[in-house]
Order: C-alpha cells, then sequence, then structure tokens
C-alpha cells in the first residue's frame, strides 16, 4: 500500500467527507476531484468502492478513509448513527 494514498485518505477524514448513511454504507467525497463514491461494507467487513481505482487494484483511498474514519470515530457516535438510523 502506497503512503501516498493513505495520506489521502488522512485528507478526506480530515476535511469531514466521509458521511455514513447507514451502518454498512459509507458515502465519500474525494478531495481531488469532489466526486461522490459509495462504499459499502460487506461480509467480514470487507469495503468496496464504485470508483475506478478500487474496480483496477481492488484498493483505494475512499476505502482507507473510511477505515480511518471509522478508527477516529468513537464507538459512541458510531452507536448513535445506528440508533438514528434505526429510526427511520
Ligand atoms: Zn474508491
Amino acid at each position: 500500500m502506497s503512503e501516498h494514498i493513505l495520506n489521502k485518505a488522512k485528507a478526506i477524514v480530515i476535511a469531514g467527507n466521509v458521511k455514513p448513511i447507514s451502518a454498512t454504507e459509507y458515502l465519500v467525497k474525494s478531495t481531488d476531484s469532489g466526486k461522490l463514491y459509495d462504499i459499502s461494507i460487506g461480509d467480514q467487513n470487507i469495503m468496496s468502492c464504485n470508483c475506478t481505482a478500487y474496480e483496477y487494484r481492488g484498493q483505494c483511498s475512499h476505502v482507507l478513509a473510511v477505515v480511518e474514519y471509522r478508527e477516529r470515530t468513537p464507538r459512541v457516535i458510531q452507536e448513535i448513527h445506528r440508533v438514528i438510523e434505526n429510526k427511520e
């Protein structure tokens, strides 16, 4: 894994460009292009993204941004997201 995409992922998180939609879906806005990508979390927490980098390499800064976001976001906040989404 290159240092470059890790730094990109961190920049995305710092910019507040990771938005949880549900417990298994995130919307990530690219800091380069401003495009929005859908990241979904499947079995065994395997994440996938709908961008071309993920399609070709199976890895991208958006998926890493979600990983970073989940590590940084306290469990309590993740729990709140879960409660909110269950009410909808
Ligand atoms: Zn991606």
